[in-house]
């Protein structure tokens, strides 16, 4: 299973994402919070019982981690304090763990920067 996740994983081409569809409302998610700058949606194949994606709003240039630059210091900010608040709305405040996996490698596939927000179980570490 592992080994067919890291083999889905594709390289970053710049390309729009399914993610542009979901902020634009062209295809329906399950938001849980949204702001200006901020959309939060439930992942559709969820790894734990809360399982949340927080997306920028306006990708500019952030398709993963890697591509951060100064100017995406506000809403890489941003990002982590609505995380904070998907937490506190899903009641798992007391032990929430949030990833961004960065890269081909780390198994990421939708290139447009997304931190998940996971709980509701006992976590393990490390992660696989
Ligand atoms: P991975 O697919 O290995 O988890 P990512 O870190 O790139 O890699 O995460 C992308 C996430 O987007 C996945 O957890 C996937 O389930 C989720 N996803 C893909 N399409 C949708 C969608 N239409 N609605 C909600 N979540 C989605």
């Amino acid at each position: 299973e592992a080994a067919a996740k890291a083999a889905a994983a594709v390289a970053d081409t710049g390309a729009p994402t399914i993610f542009d569809k979901i902020i634009a409302k062209e295809i329906p998610s399950d938001i849980v919070y949204e702001d200006e700058n901020v959309l939060a949606f439930r992942d559709i194949n969820p790894q734990a019982p809360v399982h949340v994606l927080v997306i920028p709003k306006l990708r500019d240039g952030l398709t993963m981690l890697s591509n951060a630059e100064p100017r995406h210091v506000d809403v890489l900010g941003k990002l982590l304090h609505a995380s904070k608040i998907v937490a506190e709305k899903e009641g798992i405040l007391d032990g929430f763990r949030v990833v961004i996996n960065n890269g081909a490698e780390a198994c990421q596939s939708v290139y447009h920067l997304h931190l998940h927000v996971l709980g509701g179980r006992q976590m393990k570490w490390p992660p696989g």
